[in-house]
């Protein structure tokens, strides 16, 4: 059996700690693949948070979300990741039992619109804060785009430089595939 994809990946390390209930944080819906699975995992009790800085991406989220049962409640919101601490409800601060990345570009809207360096750093810090202890942070990385590398670089070297004895980041990647594929680094709040 194949491994599964980065995604997936990332979705089954979140899926084993995120309880019905707990606020999660999406910081960058894009088509809201993301936001769906954690309004699905938090539930009618919960709260989601969803970031995109382009229009496209909330009405696809919000296209996506539609009609589906049992979600928790879903904030999208307008604003860069690295706004998100001045967003997320002061209830919610060191409660958030996860918060994911999908890094790069939104496929099929303006490419020109992507993740960078001086707004995904400072967004990864202030998701570790939002985090409760046992919580986690996911990131794929995409180093196949232009800036893509140099993003993704300086995330790996940010989750290298984490005080272990309060964060532990690890990495899952296919290590034998043609070109530059999509890998992912998580971080665990202890
Ligand atoms: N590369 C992935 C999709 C990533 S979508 C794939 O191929 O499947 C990344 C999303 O991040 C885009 O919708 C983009 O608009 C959004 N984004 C870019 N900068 C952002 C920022 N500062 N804050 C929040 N979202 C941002």
């Amino acid at each position: 059996m194949g491994f599964v994809s980065v995604l997936t990946f990332a979705q089954r390390l979140v899926a084993e700690r995120l309880q019905p209930g707990e606020p999660a944080i999406d910081g960058t819906a894009g088509g809201g693949v993301d936001t769906l699975f954690l309004a699905r995992a938090s539930g009618p009790r919960g709260t989601v948070y969803a970031f995109d800085v382009q229009e496209e991406a909330l009405a696809r989220t919000k296209e996506r979300l539609r009609g589906q049962p049992d979600l928790a409640r879903v904030e999208l919101l307008a604003r860069s990741h690295h706004e998100m601490e001045e967003a997320v409800d002061a209830s919610h601060h060191g409660k958030v039992a996860a918060v994911m990345f999908n890094l790069g570009y939104l496929p099929g809207a303006d490419s020109g619109i992507i993740t960078l360096p001086e707004t995904t750093l400072p967004a990864l810090d202030a998701a570790c804060r939002l985090l409760r202890p046992g919580g986690i942070l996911t990131a794929v990385l995409y180093p196949g785009h232009a800036g893509g590398d140099v993003e993704a670089s300086a995330v790996e070297q940010w989750a290298g430089s984490l005080n272990g004895a309060e964060l532990e980041a690890v990495t899952y990647r296919f290590l034998n595939r043609q070109g530059p594929a999509p890998y992912l680094i998580a971080v665990g709040k202890r």
